[in-house]
């Protein structure tokens, strides 16, 4: 008889919780806080339906997670030759901080890297908007996205805005170019509070499920986005969701998957189901550790890889 969802899930987390390899993010104080020993994964199928297991309702910040979805919105808002004006879709090869952009364009190489992050949010809603009507599109956005409401950490906003030098520096470059306008300062705190949205691996999971239904969320019903726009957001997390470990994970896992620094993964399966996991300890590129595990069990174990022939 074939192992019920459920247990094959806690039996996937209880094989991997002797993993202690990795570290929390630290140069954001809060993140070095968290407890490292929280461990939990969620999966929603197409159809609605939750399975999680261990630590499923643990909220923590969505982090890098952020920047998929608010991409989906910026397509949304502005159009997606408009976005692909200012933000490219290659793979940058490089860490998720650094400070560089197409040499010709001056574009950021790709919307899952911060420069790119930095002018997704920046876009969001429209020229005129407000940080306080981008954050609102962002949270209203995700919240109808995981089918619930979801709040912004205060406290690991203002942590991270206390040593955000490096993205500041990445907005100053961008507004030199003309990437984009407006006050340096108060885009990098928006796209902090964006950062700072907190979710379960549940609620990543729902969220990911939406962009496998090609944009229908499969628990409220409601269509959220177009199916080529979820195509297009899954392809670019396809290319540049896992860091500079892209490629690595692309052969190895074979989902297309975003991370972030608080120690959540997100993952689609087209047409499948979307997969959540969460687990603080991160490795050298910058990604969970555990997690990364979790999603390599899946793919060996369930054939999950996207270019699978059997
Ligand atoms: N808010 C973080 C930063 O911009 C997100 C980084 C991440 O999760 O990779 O540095």
């Amino acid at each position: 008889m074939k192992t019920p969802v459920p247990d094959y899930l806690d039996e996937v987390l209880d094989s991997l919780r002797n993993d202690t390899s990795g570290a929390n993010a630290d140069y954001i104080p809060e993140l070095a806080e968290a407890d490292p020993e929280r461990f939990g994964m969620a999966l929603t199928t197409t159809l609605g339906r939750t399975y999680a297991a261990g630590d499923a309702d643990t909220e923590f910040s969505i982090q890098s997670i952020s920047k998929p979805f608010a991409y989906a919105a910026a397509i949304i808002d502005r159009g997606l030759d408009h976005v692909l004006e200012l933000v490219g879709v290659e793979p940058s090869g490089e860490a998720f901080n650094e400070l560089s952009l197409e040499g010709d364009t001056h574009r950021p190489k790709n919307p899952m890297i911060n420069a790119g992050a930095i002018t997704t949010h920046s876009l969001l809603v429209g020229a005129e908007a407000s940080q306080g009507d981008r954050v609102d599109r962002a949270l209203t956005f995700f919240s109808r996205l995981a089918g619930r409401d979801l709040r912004v950490d205060e406290r690991v906003c203002a942590s991270e805005l206390g040593s955000a030098h490096r993205n500041l520096a990445i907005a100053y470059m961008l507004r030199t170019y003309g990437i984009i306008d407006g006050d340096v300062p108060s885009v990098v705190e928006g796209y902090t509070r964006q950062c700072s949205i907190l979710v379960s691996v549940r609620d990543l999971s729902v969220m990911a499920a939406t962009l496998a239904t090609g944009g229908i969320q499969p628990v409220t019903g409601e269509r959220l986005m177009d199916p080529g726009v979820a195509r297009h957001v899954m392809a670019v997390m396809a290319a540049a969701g896992m860091y500079d470990a892209a490629g690595d994970w692309l052969t190895r896992v074979g989902i297309p998957a975003k991370s972030g620094v608080a120690g959540g993964i997100v993952g689609v399966l087209p047409d499948r189901a979307g997969v959540g996991t969460f687990s603080p300890r991160l490795d050298s590129h910058g990604n969970s550790r555990r997690g990364r595990l979790v999603f390599e069990r899946l793919s060996r174990d369930m054939g999950l890889h996207l270019f699978a022939s059997d």
